[in-house]
């Protein structure tokens, strides 16, 4: 016999970024919510294998990266090493303590947290299959619960892409690079988006000799053409190599547990190298399978991401989808935003009856060996859409004054994109020592519709990297 279905207002599927914020929200409007989280783990990628750890990982990095450069300031520094073995115990609790911290939080807005995996079996009811829980949780391993709802979100994010080549499963993952408890010797990183080049530059400050292999010449290819360029020198500064224009072939364990990595390179095959580690960086692929599609008839875009309109309502009566497996801007901000936005409007009354997340002007960081801030269009792209006649472009590129005491002079580079006549500011585009905390207040003024003269208007604060954004000529 079926189990009778618990009744909700709103089903939340996937207890990551989005879903975290989205049901919390409903909640505080008095909606009966229920979360269904099928790892065991609150908090989604970003808390416990994306943003969080990384971040703590970036940050190691940059100790380590100061202690280098901490004798040429005369400090008598000497680098004894880096305990990763250690440094993950503390990181790991440190997560584990945010799960904790969402647990609570739920239960406090009294959100009925299903520990599970969720599929639909109609437009209105979702199964749980019961999992096994990695912590302690008094709502889980609850076994063929079936919940019923009129509005019920998709928020089930996405895991990385592994390719179909001969022993790919060799390699890691992001995933896999958060259960490192040690530094690998040799890593080849393929792949040169926003985690190809993160993880590449922190392997390489703590210790790895890592090699990137990218499928174009260049690196963040969709990113405007500075960022690449910029970052591109300063990770051969800090030695890590560059096999441009290669696509992996083959993997193959060696007796001695190294891996044989072959690739082709301007299509030809190259020599194999070999390699401790091969680390996967070649995107994502969102959360669809096995989650009752089919039952609801939701469509999917060609990416595999679910089709959805701007107020992330996918055309089937109560069900919406967002953050990841949404798959436009695939940042935690912006899962958190829009989740928030949905509940507004579907459960916060009259005057949320238009909300939903403006998709444009995200400002992102990408922690590189060198900082990156970009919010806007890139050059190529405000070309395309305004034409270059109608454009102002002002860029620099010079030493940080950090860099003063140092043999090596890496650069921060800074363009800014506007429109005529008015020079709007329409790309912010910065590389450099604090370029990643920089960018927010920028992205609060490009969003006001800010113009450059209103960037010059605001006196600059000295002496800073930021300060060239209000006087470039
Ligand atoms: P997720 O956070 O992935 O949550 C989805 C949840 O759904 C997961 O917990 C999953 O277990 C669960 N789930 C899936 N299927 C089911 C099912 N059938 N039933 C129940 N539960 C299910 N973004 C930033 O803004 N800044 C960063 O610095 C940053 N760094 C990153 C670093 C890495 C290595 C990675 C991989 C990502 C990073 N991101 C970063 C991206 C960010 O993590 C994601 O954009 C964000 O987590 C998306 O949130 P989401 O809610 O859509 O999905
Ligand atoms: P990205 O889309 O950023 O980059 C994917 C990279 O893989 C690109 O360099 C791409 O090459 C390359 N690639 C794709 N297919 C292949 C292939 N078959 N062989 C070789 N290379 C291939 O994805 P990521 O996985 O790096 O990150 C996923 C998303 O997570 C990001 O887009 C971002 O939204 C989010 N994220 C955000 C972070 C932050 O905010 N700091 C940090 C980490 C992730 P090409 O350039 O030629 O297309």
């Amino acid at each position: 016999m079926s189990p009778v279905p618990k009744i909700f207002d709103y089903i939340v599927i996937g207890g990551g970024s989005g879903g975290l914020a989205s049901a919390r929200r409903a909640a505080s409007y008095g909606a009966k919510v229920a979360i269904i989280e099928a790892s065991g783990r609150l908090g989604g990628t970003c808390v416990n294998v994306g943003c969080v750890p990384k971040k703590g990982m970036f940050n190691a990095a940059a100790i380590r990266s100061t202690i280098h450069d901490a004798p040429y300031y005369k400090f008598d520094v000497k680098y004894g090493g880096f305990d990763m073995k250690s440094f993950k115990t503390d990181r790991d609790a440190y997560v584990k303590r945010l799960n904790g911290i969402y647990s609570t939080n739920l239960k406090k807005d009294g959100v009925t947290h299903f520990s599970g995996y969720g599929s639909f079996l109609s437009t209105t009811k979702v199964k749980i299959d019961g999992v096994k829980t990695l912590y302690d949780d008094e709502t889980a391993n609850i076994e063929d619960q079936v919940l019923e709802a009129p509005r019920i979100l998709v928020a089930t994010g996405g895991k990385p892409i592994v390719p179909d080549v001969e022993g790919s499963e060799l390699g890691i993952t992001s995933d896999g690079f958060f259960d490192l408890d040690h530094i690998p010797g040799r890593v080849a990183v393929v792949g040169s988006g926003y985690i190809g080049v993160e993880l590449a530059g922190v392997l390489q400050e703590l210790g790895s000799k890592v090699t990137l292999f990218t499928r174009s010449n260049t690196i963040l290819r969709h990113h405007d053409e500075i960022l690449g360029s910029t970052l591109m020198d300063d990770m051969k500064r800090i030695g890590i190599e560059f096999v441009t224009n290669s696509i992996a072939s083959k993997l193959a364990k060696n007796s001695d547990g190294s891996i044989a990595f072959s690739w082709t390179e301007n299509g030809s095959a190259s020599p194999s190298q070999d390699f401790d580690c091969v680390l996967w960086a070649i995107g994502r692929t969102p959360n669809v399978s096995n989650i009752g599609l089919e039952n609801v008839g939701l469509k999917l875009k060609a990416s595999k991401h679910i089709l959805a309109d701007e107020y992330q309502y996918t055309g089937v009566d109560g069900i919406f989808a967002l953050g990841d497996v949404y798959g436009l801007s695939e940042l935690t901000p912006v899962a958190i935003a829009a989740g928030r936005k949905l509940s507004d409007r579907l459960f916060g009354g009259p005057k949320f009856v238009n909300s939903k997340l403006d998709y444009e002007t995200i400002p992102t960081v990408i922690f590189g060996s060198l900082p990156i801030g970009t919010c806007g269009l890139t050059e190529e792209q405000a070309v395309k859409r305004f034409g270059k006649n109608n454009l102002k472009i002002y860029k620099t590129k010079f030493s940080n004054m950090y860099n003063a005491m140092l043999p090596y002079k890496p650069q921060t580079a800074m363009k800014i994109i506007c429109t005529l006549p008015e020079e709007k500011v329409v790309g912010l585009h910065i590389i450099g020592r604090g370029s990643d905390e920089m960018l927010q207040g920028f992205g609060v003024a490009m969003k006001m519709g800010a113009t450059k003269q209103d960037f010059d208007n605001c006196v600059a604060i000295h002496p800073t990297s930021a300060e060239e954004l209000v006087t470039m000529r």
